[in-house]
């Protein structure tokens, strides 16, 4: 028996809305497994809190923020940390059951969580942002942990601040914990690796993606949504192997250009204040942007980019997700029919956590590796599950991403069976 939650009302396109019909495309395909699917649809514990800060001009200002655990049958819970002024709870439960099925995809010992504050984080100032992290830290202290859940960065997070988070948290517990938070600076207990990381798998599913499709890299265009730590960093990896990136997209415009734009100025010319007005492009409108003639498209922003209007004018033979789920159902449907092939966020951006689960080893073993040596491990992992993943798609004839679903789901819930109902 099952009845909706009472407390989100997803819609068909909502970040959540769309996580659950994933859920019910792979049904078909777990077998007696699909018993337990009810788990998936629904986090095991949410939490919400109230965020107090003193501002600095003396007034008190009150945040909501969000730590939500959708589930943790094959580990701790892990997933990062969005701060965002379109926040929503309903959107950090989606961001978490995604990390549920990304930890699982790529074999990492992890549940799925995910946290959040609704904030526009570029109108505080530093001593403000410190300030909201570690109340929030602190306010979620009840629930994370090493062995609990383990927070690291997503959209508008750094090293800073979980340099900050890790130091709440050691504060209230009376210990040095870096295990608590990944994605730390270098001399906190931080991974080399980390912050490329999920740009690197992005190029990394990308590259292997491209190979079985026969399409070559030197040469092919790509186009960009989102150029933060995945989208530049994906940029600068294809750049490296002779693609040329033709545009990219951020919050403050679309830049182009035919002959391919030069991505390490440009990283350059977009530090803290975007892609806009860069001089070795021309500036475009932002919804021509997914009209533009390219073999590859990477959406590495935020949820429902990639609406059924815009599927339809995607030129591209190959989407990789960098982003949480920027796709709805019905353009994921679109795509499928075109023949164009989507590397889905839950293998495609997976670089990220699998490098995070380095991070963490090492912290508790407190024995550092080499960047090389962490890079040759991301690319096994990667490589090697994407593989399986595929092999699921062709023996079933369905896409990536609900292989990939099919793939994690089954691990998730096999776990969930074999520790059994309590009490
Ligand atoms: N925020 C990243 C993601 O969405 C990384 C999470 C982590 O490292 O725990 O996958």
């Amino acid at each position: 028996m099952s009845s909706e939650l009472s407390y989100v009302h997803p819609t068909a396109n909502s970040p959540w809305g769309t996580y659950l019909s994933q859920v019910d495309r792979v049904m078909p395909y777990l077998g007696p497994l699909a018993r337990w699917s009810e788990t998936l649809k629904r986090p095991k514990r949410a939490l919400i809190v109230d965020v107090p800060i003193e501002m600095d001009n003396g007034t008190i200002a009150h945040f909501e923020g969000f730590r939500v655990q959708h589930n943790m049958s094959r580990g701790p819970g892990k997933g990062g940390v969005r701060f965002h002024p379109d926040v929503t709870l309903e959107e950090v439960m989606a961001l978490s059951a995604w990390m549920t099925v990304k930890c699982a995809a790529v074999n990492l010992p992890y549940g799925g969580a995910k946290g959040g504050i609704r904030v526009d984080p570029k109108k505080l100032t530093l001593t403000e942002l410190e300030k909201i992290t570690r109340r929030y830290t602190s306010e979620i202290g009840v629930i994370i942990g090493p062995q609990q859940d383990i927070p690291a960065p997503d959209v508008n997070t750094n090293a800073q601040i979980m340099a900050w988070m890790m130091d709440t948290y050691s504060m209230n517990t009376g210990t040095t914990a870096t295990g608590v938070v990944t994605g730390k600076p270098i001399h906190l207990g931080g991974s080399l690796g980390r912050v490329k990381a999920t740009g690197r798998g992005v190029f990394v599913t990308g590259r292997e993606a491209a190979h079985r499709l026969g399409l070559e890299l030197e040469g092919a265009r790509v186009a960009v949504q989102g150029f933060g730590n995945v989208g530049a960093i994906a940029a600068e990896l294809f750049a490296e192997a002779g693609a040329k990136v033709v545009a990219v997209q951020d919050f403050s415009g679309t830049v182009y250009s035919d002959r391919g734009l030069d991505v390490a100025q440009l990283v350059a010319h977009a530090k803290g204040a975007g892609v806009a007005g860069f001089a070795g492009g021309e500036r475009i409108a932002d919804e021509d942007f997914w009209g533009i003639e390219v073999d590859i498209l990477i959406p590495a922003a935020l949820e429902g980019q990639i609406t059924a209007e815009r599927a339809h004018r995607i030129t591209a033979r190959l989407v990789l997700e960098g982003a949480n789920g920027p796709t709805v159902s019905q353009a994921d449907d679109i795509l499928a029919e075109r023949g164009i092939l989507v590397v889905p966020d839950v293998i495609c951006n997976a670089g990220g956590v699998t490098v995070s689960y380095f991070e963490w080893v090492q912290d508790f073993s407190s024995f550092f590796w080499t960047e090389d040596e962490i890079n040759q491990r991301l690319d096994r992992i990667m490589v090697g599950a994407l593989e399986h993943i595929w092999d699921t798609a062709d023996r079933h004839k369905i896409t990536l991403r609900t292989a990939t679903f099919a793939v994690a789901c089954e691990r998730i819930l096999t776990a969930r069976q074999e520790r059994g109902l309590y009490p």
